[in-house]
């Protein structure tokens, strides 16, 4: 079969055939009919989740959806025909947490699908029975894709900051691949969305996919008035999600927090920081909370909403599998948006 193979984290991208992989005890082979060619997958190439060179060479890619065509030894609930979409995290099943179903902190973490094992950049691709996961017919494979990840991660952040229908949640790179996805699940939760991006085709867009959003243009200058002032009741958002972690923008929401407010951090640069005196935090009696992934339920529930319509899954290209390492090289550029989709 033909699969995108790394030589080494940082390193180059190819096109090869290889061998299809048989499942081993406790895993299925899945058909592979979509999957999110991504930042998040551009960041495990470069090394950013694991940096061992004995995981090299690898087939990376996580965030895909297909069907079950070969179970192996020991599986039970997932069988041939299954439409299925996959969790990213290789976790125990046995810790506390993963017994009290927070699976994403993991406290026997095996890491990541794609990285410390064989991904999806590929015709077919093996996987734990226990990371395939339903993926309803009302959704199709592209769906089911941006379910595994794009919508998932937004459902965990929604999670974590308790978004209702009383908050004004701002989003922070709203017309990203994840922060269109927030803007479409904290709307569906009742929030008032107060999108966050820069340049007046960018919140077009976040604007038709989630009607009501309130645009904010951070190539203005400071937004921290203008966060303010959009929030409903004029004391500014009381949930700020930065999916760019970019220093000035997230130190202006901070500023710009109601009080009681929360503030949502996705991203993962190892050199970036928030630098916020003690006393702001009791004062205001913000939090500052981190979101890890999601967990396998949020998958399953995010699966189900983009079935059903409740939210619209955003892609912006798609690609063959011989276009994967080009669309990497317009991911390292800058010059992409939103997600781009492989159609194997
Ligand atoms: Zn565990």
């Amino acid at each position: 079969m033909r699969a995108v193979v790394l030589d080494r984290w940082g390193g180059d991208l190819s096109v090869e055939t290889v061998p299809v992989p048989d499942p081993g005890p406790g895993e299925v082979r899945v058909d592979v009919r979509a999957c999110g060619v991504t930042r998040t997958v551009e960041n495990a190439i470069g090394g950013g989740l694991a940096d061992d060179p004995g995981l090299t060479p690898r087939i990376p890619g996580h965030e895909f959806a297909g069907v079950v065509e070969a179970v192996g030894d020991g599986v039970t609930g997932v069988e041939v025909g299954d439409r299925v979409l996959a969790y990213f995290y290789l976790t125990c099943g046995d810790c506390d947490a993963c017994r009290r179903g927070d699976t994403a902190q993991c406290l026997d973490f095996g890491g990541w699908y794609g990285v410390n094992c064989e991904g999806a950049y590929a015709e077919r691709a093996v996987l734990p029975a226990e990371n395939a996961l339903p993926l309803p017919d009302g959704a199709s494979f592209r769906e089911g894709a941006v379910a595994a990840d794009g919508v998932a991660t937004p459902i965990h952040v929604c999670e974590r900051a308790d978004v209702t229908d009383d908050d004004a949640v701002a989003v922070l790179g709203a017309a990203g691949r994840i922060g269109v996805h927030v803007a479409q699940v904290a709307a569906l939760r009742g929030a008032t969305v107060l999108a966050v991006d820069v340049g007046e085709e960018r919140l077009a867009h976040v604007e038709s996919v989630v009607p009501g959003a309130i645009g904010v243009d951070a190539s203005e200058g400071d937004p921290t008035d203008r966060l303010a002032a959009a929030a409903p009741y004029g004391d500014g958002p009381t949930v700020v999600v930065d999916t760019v972690g970019k220093t000035q923008p997230l130190r202006a929401a901070w500023e710009s927090l109601a009080m009681g407010g929360r503030l949502v951090t996705l991203t993962t640069h190892h050199d970036r920081s928030l630098d916020v005196p003690l006393k702001e935090y009791v004062v205001t009696e913000a939090s500052l909370l981190g979101s890890r992934y999601a967990t396998r339920d949020e998958v399953v529930r995010a699966a189900r909403t983009v079935a059903d319509g409740r939210v619209e899954a955003v892609t912006t290209g798609t690609t063959d599998l011989p276009g994967i390492p080009e669309v990497h090289r317009r991911i390292r550029e800058g010059e992409t948006h939103g997600m781009t989709v492989l159609d194997p």
